[in-house]
């Protein structure tokens, strides 16, 4: 805590925002089985969407056992295919190389560039339980002196100026400012570096936020932004994109196997899927340089 004037009385400031203690919170209690189970079939854990073409016949499987492990493989496949696709457009880098995964969730974005690009990589979450399991995986596999997890701000993050080669969002935008965001990942960057987001976002054409955006919002405690602001944020800090994709039809499919995953569906399964068939939501990766 530091301490700020107002008038004649002395208010603290709180180093993390009553917002931010309360996403912190969600992520602390967060044992959502679409999470757990996915991630143990091969140690890496994503909390993000997939995208590609599923395997529906994973559904016609008779045995029900066998029927729930299949589409619970199937749909690790497809969230993995999403990690690769974005770690893929982090290149070219090196073993020398570092790179910044913001909002790491339980760390398999960080894994996977490591695999990927032999890089060393530092994860941050707001969750302490977050950075702990990510670590003990690290360690598990003998990379923990390559990747590291905090628990810290990703928009204060007090990690080295022009330390990093490439760094990313995945899934994680909504629960900040991009402005405060983006300023940090240009810090963080060395001139020519490259950075990544993969984001839901809403529709600038459809107008507004749509009753399944505000849904998504409150579900989540995030506040989805609409696609214009990444641009504009990221020309005001020094930002250049120079690959767009949308990736709103790659996703459906994802959705629309979970939806019937009656062994690990959420309940916000409809909702996305209404946003996205309404035109409201679009899942899109954005590729920039840092200048
Ligand atoms: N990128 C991960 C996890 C996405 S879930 C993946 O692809 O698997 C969203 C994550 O954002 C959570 O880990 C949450 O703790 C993190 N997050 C939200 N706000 C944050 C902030 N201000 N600083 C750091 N992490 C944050």
């Amino acid at each position: 805590m530091s301490s700020t004037e107002v008038g004649a009385t002395t208010v603290p400031v709180p180093s993390q925002s009553s917002y931010q203690n309360r996403v912190a919170d969600y992520w602390n209690a967060e044992e959502n089985p679409v999470n757990l189970e996915l991630g143990k079939i091969d140690d890496l854990y994503h909390h993000h969407y997939g995208v590609g073409a599923a395997d529906v016949s994973v559904l016609d499987e008779p045995d029900p056992e066998l029927r729930q492990e299949r589409i619970t493989a199937e749909l690790h496949r497809l969230e993995h295919a999403q990690a690769e696709l974005l770690a893929e457009r982090l290149g070219p880098l090196t073993p020398a190389d570092r790179v910044f995964d913001a909002g790491c969730g339980r760390g398999g974005g960080s894994v996977v560039a490591h695999l990927r690009h032999g890089c060393g990589a530092d994860g941050v979450t707001l969750s302490e339980k977050q950075a702990e399991f990510a670590n003990e995986q690290a360690r598990k596999r003998g990379i923990d002196d390559r990747v590291r997890y905090h628990c810290r701000n990703m928009l204060d993050t007090g990690l080295p100026t022009g330390g990093y080669a490439a760094s990313w969002n995945n899934e994680s935008t909504m629960y900040v400012e991009l402005d405060l965001l983006f300023a940090e990942h240009a810090r963080l960057l060395r001139r020519g570096g490259r950075y990544v987001v993969i984001t839901g976002c809403y529709n600038d054409t459809y107008g507004r936020a749509s009753r399944e955006v505000s849904l998504i919002n409150a579900h989540y405690i995030c506040d989805i932004h609409p696609r214009s602001a990444y641009f504009r944020a990221m020309a005001r800090n020094r930002l250049v994109p120079v690959h767009v994709e949308d990736l709103t039809a790659a996703t459906i499919p994802y959705w629309e196997l979970r939806q019937q995953a009656e062994h690990l569906v959420t309940g916000i399964e409809e909702t996305f899927l209404g946003a996205y068939r309404n035109g409201s939501f679009q899942y899109l990766l954005i590729a920039a340089d840092r200048v």
